[in-house]
């Protein structure tokens, strides 16, 4: 038997259960993307606010950038020599936006969950987290050696029990509170406010937030969740992504001072990866800059949202989102699969989410809205249901 009979195996396994996974070949073209040359509109990009696709914007940024400031690569961490003026300008810019809190930025929101959270722990941590974090937090938690508890989804009473239970046992220094502000599958969020009161009937606890959905897309500034609803500086690590509505690359936190500089001597992403192209960064900050003043395309998109949400529970089907990630939970693996095809079929380019992605018997055809789509985009993708 050859040693790839093995992963053969495997691989027919997923087949048989509708899990295989494969990279798709398309041509995008702003928010329709083409496949097999059959147009759709694009309902599976996390460019919420339709900036990645923007070529007005892209030109203004490479006129305004001078060749010689179009460093492709930083060629080494930013400990040694990659420590580029564009690292500090959107560092401070995102200081400047989070109340002066502290900023450190990250080569991707994966290294930062998978970094953080190792650095911050030790075997007297507990980590609290809720059920349906992210894949890069779970790796992060994994990788610490705290002891790791999770929590119903969403249920901070759930939450406030384990704190109760945990919170004055000797074997722990601190507790972290793990969760994400709007959740990418299911669309729902954290009550925030209501997160930060639990909090602050304990001493020892500390959390730790996750906005990549959020950030570009809630608040005036368009900062997230958190400038939502007041709590940015309750927050002990705040943490987004620059990847899907900031239109960039990498991630970022808000946090303490104190621990900005203890990430920098203890987190190893950082340390032993190189740092992001500069030029990477100069982009981020000139979304940045974008993202902030784009007010009305976030009330446009949560118009969209509230009209999806109500149209597909109508059509009696669940759907737990209060946000622009709508899923339209269907069960089992193979109907999500079918479903997901038909609205292709119908021009509307979405994607089914199976397991290990999400947990069993929660196949779902996850539709992600951006701000170019407009009303009757929404309603005809409701007649297809
Ligand atoms: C997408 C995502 C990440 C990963 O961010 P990248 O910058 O794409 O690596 C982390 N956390 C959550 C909740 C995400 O949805």
């Amino acid at each position: 038997m050859s040693l790839l009979d093995h992963y053969a195996d495997q691989l027919d396994q997923l087949k048989q259960q509708g899990n295989l996974r494969q990279f798709t070949r398309y041509v995008q073209d702003q928010h329709y993307i083409e496949l097999n040359q059959h147009r759709m509109l694009n309902l599976a990009s996390n460019d919420y606010l339709g900036l990645a696709s923007n070529l007005v914007l892209r030109e203004q940024f490479f006129d305004e950038t001078p060749l010689a400031a179009r460093l492709m690569s930083s060629s080494s961490s930013r400990l040694l020599t990659g420590n580029f003026p564009e690292y500090e300008a959107l560092e401070d810019a995102m200081s400047q936006a989070f109340h002066g809190r502290a900023a450190l930025l990250f080569n991707s929101g994966y290294h930062m969950n998978i970094g953080i959270l190792p650095a911050l722990s030790d075997s007297r941590t507990l980590i609290l987290a809720d059920k349906l974090v992210h894949a890069s937090m779970i790796d992060g938690i994994r990788l610490s050696t705290a002891k790791y508890i999770r929590y119903k989804h969403n249920d901070l009473e759930h939450l406030a029990q384990l704190l109760q239970r945990y919170h004055d046992d000797s074997a722990y220094d601190r507790i972290i509170v793990v969760t994400e502000s709007i959740f990418s599958m299911d669309g729902d969020e954290t009550d925030l406010a209501q997160l930060v009161a639990v909090k602050n009937q304990f001493s020892k606890v500390m959390l730790y937030v996750d906005e990549a959905h959020a950030i570009g897309v809630r608040g005036e500034l368009g900062l997230g969740c958190a400038e939502q609803y007041g709590v940015i500086d309750a927050i002990d690590f705040l943490v987004g992504t620059f990847g899907k509505a900031m239109a960039s690359v990498g991630g970022y936190l808000i946090c303490e001072p104190i621990i900005r500089e203890y990430l920098i001597n203890c987190m190893r992403p950082l340390i032993f990866s190189t740092a992001q192209p500069p030029i990477c960064m100069a982009w981020t900050q000139f979304m940045l800059q974008q993202v902030m003043r784009l007010n009305t395309a976030r009330q446009h998109l949560s118009e969209l949202s509230v009209i999806l949400q109500q149209g597909i529970q109508a059509k009696g089907y669940a759907c737990p989102s209060s946000s622009h990630i709508v899923p339209i939970v269907v069960g089992e693996s193979q109907p999500s699969i079918v479903l997901a095809t038909q609205l292709q079929q119908a021009g509307f380019y979405v994607m089914p989410v199976r397991p290990p992605t999400v947990p069993q018997h929660s196949s779902r055809v996850r539709i992600s809205l951006n701000a170019n789509l407009e009303q009757a985009d929404i309603h005809a993708l409701l007649q297809q249901l």
